[in-house]
């Protein structure tokens, strides 16, 4: 079928608009990217990681859907919104992805165990979104980023979290 200029023109601006419409959230922060980072920021789980569960988990928490103590008490699933891990601050994203001090120390253990200098200062938009860049380094380091959280998510029920301690004796793995 034939499309006209003026036909063309009006589905690229939808097509453009649609694209304006995505946004990073976590439901806190506001971080100001622009059009082609966002882009870049939702491209990258593609390029980060084969595991699908990986990639899809990072793309809803990008859309800031997946849900948390936090939603799920604002919903009336669940009796309090407090961090299923420390029990004490109300369990949003930043909390209980990096904040928590149980979780905290698991950042230390897998930045000191895989020497990890790109995030030590652990700051929350790299652990949200991960590092820009496309060397194999980034991508390795982008990867543990998404299993962490990954992990941390998927054992809120079971509070058994992993250890990064090689010590046989000393170690949890
Ligand atoms: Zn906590």
């Amino acid at each position: 079928m034939f499309i006209q200029g003026k036909s063309i023109i009006l589905l690229l601006t939808i097509c453009k608009n649609a694209y304006k419409s995505i946004q990073i959230k976590d439901g806190q922060s506001n971080f100001g990217y622009t059009e082609e980072e966002i882009k870049n920021i939702f491209l990258r789980p593609r390029s980060t990681t084969l595991i699908g569960k990986h990639r899809e988990f990072q793309y809803i928490l990008l859309h800031g859907v997946l849900y948390t103590k936090e939603h799920l008490s604002r919903f009336g699933f669940v009796g309090n919104n407090l961090c299923s891990y420390c029990n004490q601050e109300t369990e949003t994203y930043k909390h209980v992805f990096l904040q928590c001090p149980i979780i905290k120390d698991i950042w230390k253990e897998m930045i000191l165990y895989y020497d990890l200098t790109e995030i030590q200062n652990m700051e929350w938009a790299d652990i949200f979104v991960g590092l820009s860049g496309s060397s194999v380094r980034i991508k390795f380091v982008n990867s543990l980023i998404i299993l962490l959280k990954y992990v941390i998510f998927k054992s809120r029920n079971t509070g058994i979290l992993p250890s990064f301690n090689p010590n046989p004796i000393q170690g949890r793995i």
